[in-house]
């Protein structure tokens, strides 16, 4: 069964410690079980794609462990993927000069897995003003499923094809494919109405941390 745990479970980027290792080597057997994730967007094959991993998530992306940001920087990517945390430590780097991604013009994905914090307006506008594209946040579940996407007019999280969502004691449950279902740690709603983007897929809307308050205002309205 799939327990909540902190970012560092699921990803391997930044792993290098013995016991850790064990963990590195199921996130590469996860990554092959299933297809890589697709972007929320149209992309050319020109488009060069970076993530912030060993063994990337996203189709098309190429993998630059944390810290390895020369060889990051070389690449010149169009498209930068992350996790909140690993996107704050290249913001660092490029505060302190150190780190020059101007050629980043295309898109910023932000990768939030299950039981992690939402990427927050702080974070995004920080986001905004380093880099000036548009930031897609993705919702992630075990073994690097994608749950939901936000598309370009950032009005919630189309729910993907092959995830089942339902929701309990105000808390969203998530399923891929029939699999085991999880706890994300997050609540919120689904909004059936078409999008500004055009899609007619389900969106989840006003997401937020499952919270003692969040569970009281579900009981007192159940
Ligand atoms: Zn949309």
């Amino acid at each position: 069964m799939y327990r909540c745990g902190g970012e560092e479970s699921l990803r391997a980027g930044t792993l290098s410690t013995e016991p850790k290792m064990k963990q590195f080597s199921y996130r590469l057997s996860a990554v092959n079980w299933h297809s890589r994730i697709k972007l929320p967007f149209l992309v050319s094959a020109r488009v060069r794609i970076a993530e912030i991993a060993t063994v990337p998530t996203v189709q098309i992306a190429r993998g630059f462990p944390c810290g390895r940001w020369d060889e990051l920087a070389a690449y010149q990517p169009h498209v930068l993927v992350g996790t909140q945390s690993e996107l704050q430590l290249v913001l660092d780097e490029m505060e302190k000069g150190r780190l020059d991604l101007s050629t980043v013009d295309r898109a910023l994905v932000v990768l939030t897995y299950t039981c992690n914090a939402l990427l927050d307006d702080v974070f995004r506008v920080r986001l905004w003003q380093a880099f000036g594209v548009p930031v897609y946040e993705l919702l992630i579940g075990p073994n690097s499923t994608l749950m939901a996407a936000e598309c370009e007019a950032h009005e919630g999280w189309h729910v993907q094809p092959e995830a089942e969502i339902s929701f309990h004691a105000g808390e969203i449950r998530y399923s891929f494919r029939s699999n085991p279902v999880v706890q994300t740690g997050w609540a919120g709603r689904l909004e059936m109405e078409r999008c500004p983007c055009g899609r007619d897929s389900a969106r989840l809307v006003g997401l937020e941390r499952v919270s003692r308050q969040t569970q009281r205002k579900f009981a007192a309205t159940a």
